[in-house]
C-alpha cells in the first residue's frame, strides 16, 4: 500500500517502522523543520518497552531504569510504594525514564533518509472510496491508499474528522525540567511522587546524572503566565519535604517548560474510511499516568497487527480502533482523574499491594494482554 503519515513524533515514527517492515511505501510529512531534539524525559513502561523491542529498538545505554515509585505526603510521610521491578520480572522488560530526544533518535534510527519530509505541514485531508488526499501547506496535494494522522494534540486530521472543540483543558498544568541535579535519587532506580495541598511534585532519574523534575499546579487556559515562574514554584513548594527545596534551589528558569493538561473523550471509532489516527491525535490526556507515549506505541503495534491480517482495508482500520478502545479508554479515564495528585491516606494505601501496577499494565496494554493470552494458549 501507499501510505501517508502526518507527523513524525513518537506515533508517526513508530507506525512508519511497522508499515515499512510490512513492505508498504510510506511517506511522512512533518511540520517541524527537523527532528525534535528538546523535550524532557518520558517514562517508558514495560508495555512500551516490549513494543519497542518488537520494533527492533533497544533502550540499552539511554535513560534510567525505574524499579520503585514512592508516593509521599508534602511532609514526607510514605503514602504508597509501587514495586515496578515486579512488572519488569513478569513481562521481561523494565520501565525506563528516557529523555524524549533519545526515544525519537532510536525510533528514527535506520529509517530511509528521504522518507520524512520536514518543514511540510498538512492542512487538510479528503477521501473517496478509492483514495485519500492530503493537502500540504504550499497547496500541493499527495494521494495514497491510507492516511494516518499522527499529528498530536492539535491534530489537523482529527479536526477534519471530528470537527473543532473535542479536546478540552483539564484542571492542572505541569512545570517541568530535565537537568543535572545531584540529589540522592538521581543515580538510583527510585522515582518519587510527592503530593500536597499546593499540587504535586515528581522526581525521576533519567540517566547520565540527569534528573527529571516537575510540579503540577492548578491551571486554566485563561491564567496569565507568571512573570517569574521559578520564584512562584519556590514560594508554593519551597517548604515541602527534602529533596524538594534542594531541587528548587538547583533549578533555573531556563530549565522550565510548561504544559497545560488537555483531554478528549476517546471514541470507540476514531477514524473514517481510509483515514485513522494514532497517539495524541486520537487520545490526548494529562500526563498523570505517564502512559501517553506508551499508548501511542500500542496504537502502532495494533495497527500493524490488524493490517497484517489482510483483506478489506477499511474493515482492518476499524478493527484496529475497536481493539484499542477498551485499553486506551481505561487509561484515558484514569489519567483524567489525575492520580498524580491524589493524597491517598497511608492507612488506605496499605490495602493495595505494592505490585498492583503489574496487573494494571496488562489492563492498559494490548501487547501485554496478547502475550499473556499466547502463553496461556501454549500451556
Ligand atoms: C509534560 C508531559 C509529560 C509527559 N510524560 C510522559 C511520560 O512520562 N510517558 C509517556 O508515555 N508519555 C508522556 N507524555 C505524553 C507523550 O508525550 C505523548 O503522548 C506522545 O508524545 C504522543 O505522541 P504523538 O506522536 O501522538 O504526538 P507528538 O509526539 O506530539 O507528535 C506529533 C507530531 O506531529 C507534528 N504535526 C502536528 N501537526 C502537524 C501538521 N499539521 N502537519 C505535519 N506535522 C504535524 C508535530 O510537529 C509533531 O512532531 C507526556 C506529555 C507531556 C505534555
Amino acid at each position: 500500500m501507499d501510505v501517508i503519515v502526518v507527523g513524525a513524533g513518537v506515533g508517526g515514527l513508530a507506525v512508519s517502522r511497522v508499515l515499512l517492515a510490512a513492505g508498504h511505501r510510506v511517506r511522512v510529512f512533518e511540520q517541524a523543520p527537523s527532528r525534535r531534539t528538546g523535550g524532557k524525559a518520558v517514562l517508558i513502561w514495560s508495555n512500551g518497552n516490549a513494543i519497542l523491542d518488537d520494533l527492533g529498538i533497544s533502550l540499552d545505554g539511554v535513560g534510567a531504569r525505574i524499579d520503585r515509585i514512592d508516593a509521599l505526603s508534602s511532609r514526607g510521610r510514605l503514602r504508597t510504594t509501587m514495586n515496578i521491578a515486579h512488572a519488569a520480572d513478569r513481562y521481561g522488560f523494565p520501565t525506563k525514564a528516557i529523555p524524549r530526544r533519545h526515544l525519537l533518535e532510536r525510533l528514527a534510527d535506520g529509517l530511509p533518509a528521504d522518507m520524512i519530509q520536514y518543514g511540510v505541514a498538512c492542512r487538510g485531508v479528503t477521501q473517496d472510496d478509492e483514495r485519500v488526499t492530503a493537502t500540504l501547506a504550499d497547496g500541493s496535494t499527495v494521494i495514497a491508499d491510507l492516511l494516518i494522522g499522527a499529528d498530536g494534540h492539535h491534530s489537523v486530521v482529527r479536526r477534519t474528522l471530528w470537527g473543532e472543540g473535542t479536546v478540552q483543558p483539564a484542571t492542572f498544568g505541569t512545570w517541568q525540567g530535565l537537568s543535572p541535579i545531584a540529589i540522592d535519587i538521581t543515580d538510583t532506580t527510585r522515582h518519587l511522587m510527592i503530593s500536597g495541598r499546593e499540587g504535586a511534585c515528581g522526581l525521576m532519574p533519567a540517566g547520565k546524572g540527569l534528573l527529571q523534575w516537575w510540579f503540577d499546579v492548578r491551571w486554566a487556559p485563561t491564567d496569565p503566565r507568571p512573570a517569574a515562574p521559578l520564584a512562584d514554584l519556590r514560594r508554593r513548594f519551597g517548604h515541602w519535604v527534602s529533596p524538594v527545596p534542594e531541587v528548587l534551589a538547583a533549578a533555573s528558569d531556563d530549565d522550565l517548560e510548561f504544559f497545560g493538561h488537555h483531554w478528549n473523550k476517546v471514541r470507540p471509532v476514531w477514524g473514517e474510511g481510509r483515514i485513522t489516527l494514532v497517539g495524541d491525535a486520537a487520545h490526548t490526556m494529562p500526563p498523570t499516568l505517564g502512559q501517553g507515549a506508551n499508548q501511542t506505541l500500542e496504537d502502532a503495534w495494533v495497527l500493524g497487527r490488524e493490517l497484517a491480517e489482510g483483506g478489506d482495508l477499511v474493515e482492518r482500520l476499524r478493527a484496529y480502533e475497536k481493539a484499542r478502545y477498551p485499553h486506551i479508554n481505561l487509561v484515558s479515564r484514569l489519567a483524567k482523574r489525575n492520580p498524580a495528585n491524589w493524597r491517598t491516606p497511608p492507612m488506605l494505601a496499605r490495602l493495595f499491594p505494592e505490585t498492583m501496577q503489574t496487573a494494571m499494565l496488562a489492563r492498559f496494554s494490548n501487547r501485554l494482554t496478547a502475550a499473556a493470552q499466547g502463553a496461556a494458549a501454549a500451556r
